[in-house]
């Protein structure tokens, strides 16, 4: 629009040619005006071009913000400050988590280094979620934990699967490019398993469908998410997600799953020099030996194991390493309560004896390393109480005080 006849300079938008009458609002300088449609689209321009939005970023096919590449044995050091034992699975984790986030920030061939999902099988409570977490503690990335349990194909009760994606969105405050290289920890995989052999029987909505769906998402695609998750609906917007660089580790407990292992070393072993070879095998772990042939005959689906080509086992916890979870870890439960009652001023000891009655207790009860914590909020309920109004300047745990606290919770700890 041209400048109107008999107009000062300032009396027009200099962008537009608008006056005053004509737009909402005009801002006028002494030798310049631009209304208020202009000065927002200058603004919205402005804007894109310093920090470009996440939709920018992804159309240009490059995510920014290179993050630290720490090496292997870093990344193993890190997790060993606050996992006991599963050397193993620290050292495949620390591999995997290198050459995964190597492949996003310095590979040029965006197809060359495939994508290194990670596969985690051992018993509960033995340090699969920990270290998935702990990853993501070191890498500062956006990390979702999700339960494969309450997913289900589309169109039955339970979440779509999609849903994964929008706990990491959540988490990434909805940054999709945050988002996009973030870790999602999928809890519970083996509970997805195929039932039975013939598929077709009956419908198995929470199994191989599952898995299918589940395909997509971790093999890398673009994903529609909804963003509150649960069950898709038409008129709902969807953020577009894609998964490429999102690095999945599943866990799963795989009850059960020693037959199958076992099943197979028999076979595997027959012949010649047979008996050694079995002799060789240590019978009281078999998880160590997992292979994809196992999870295969438990029930997960080919293409699902092939998208999880790094496999790891974690190792059942015995006593030493419970002992050693109490004390060592950095944020161990020892160092927790020490710092808790530290804040109200009072110097806490627990004495060794005390420490060993708590392992002894969880063992008994079968509770792993989860029911340590349950056994010490017995044992320090009370004194967390009555700390904070209290005059003392020190508190010791004896063994009887201990004891003490445990039987009067023995109900609630067996619960
Ligand atoms: P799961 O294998 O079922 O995912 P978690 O990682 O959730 O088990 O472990 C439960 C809790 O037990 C953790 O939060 C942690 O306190 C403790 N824990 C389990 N395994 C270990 C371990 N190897 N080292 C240190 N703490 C552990």
């Amino acid at each position: 629009m041209a400048k109107k006849k008999g107009c000062n300079d300032n009396e027009f938008c200099i962008f537009c040619g608008r006056s005053a009458d004509e737009v909402e609002l005009l801002i006028s300088a002494e030798h310049a005006a631009i209304c208020s449609d202009c000065a927002q689209m200058a603004y919205e321009y402005t804007k894109e071009a310093l920090h470009p939005s996440n939709e920018a970023i992804k159309s240009n096919g490059k995510v920014t913000g290179e993050m630290k590449l720490l090496k292997p044995r870093e990344i193993y050091d890190f997790l060993g400050q606050y996992v006991i034992g599963q050397e193993d699975a620290k050292k495949t984790l620390s591999v995997a988590v290198y050459n995964h986030y190597k492949r996003i920030n310095l590979s040029k061939d965006d197809d060359l280094i495939e994508k290194s999902n990670i596969l985690l099988v051992g018993p509960t409570g033995t340090g699969k979620t920990l270290l998935a977490r702990s990853i993501a503690k070191l890498l500062n990335v956006p990390f979702a934990i999700v339960d494969a349990t309450v997913l289900t194909e589309a169109g039955y009760v339970g979440e779509d699967v999609e849903s994964i994606l929008t706990r990491l969105l959540q988490d990434a405050d909805y940054d999709v490019a945050k988002a996009e290289k973030g870790i999602v920890f999928i809890d519970e995989i083996d509970k997805i398993a195929r039932k039975s052999d013939n598929p077709s029987i009956t419908r198995d909505v929470s199994g191989e469908g599952v898995q299918q769906a589940m395909l997509k998402i971790i093999e890398g695609n673009i994903v529609n998410v909804p963003p509150q998750g649960g069950r898709k609906h038409p008129d709902q917007k969807m953020i577009a997600v894609n998964t490429e660089n999102i690095l999945f580790i599943c866990g799963g407990a795989f009850e059960g799953i020693e037959r199958n292992i076992a099943q197979r070393l028999n076979t595997q072993v027959i012949g010649y020099g047979a008996h050694e070879k079995i002799e060789q095998i240590d019978k009281d772990n078999l998880i160590q030996y997992v292979g994809p042939q196992d999870l295969r005959a438990y029930g997960l689906i080919p293409e699902i194991i092939g998208r999880l080509p790094v496999l790891t086992h974690l190792n059942p916890l015995d006593r030493d390493a419970l002992r050693a979870i109490l004390t060592e870890p950095k944020n161990s439960l020892v160092k927790q309560y020490s710092e808790i009652f530290a804040l109200d001023n009072i110097k806490l000891t627990i004495k060794d004896e005390v420490l060993d009655f708590i392992v002894d207790t969880s063992i008994e009860y079968k509770l792993g390393a989860r029911g340590l914590r349950t056994i010490c909020e017995a044992i320090m309920l009370d004194a967390m109480f009555d700390a904070p109004t209290s005059s003392k300047k020190s508190l010791t745990i004896t063994l009887d005080y201990a004891k003490k606290k445990v039987d009067k919770f023995a109900g609630k700890i067996v619960g």
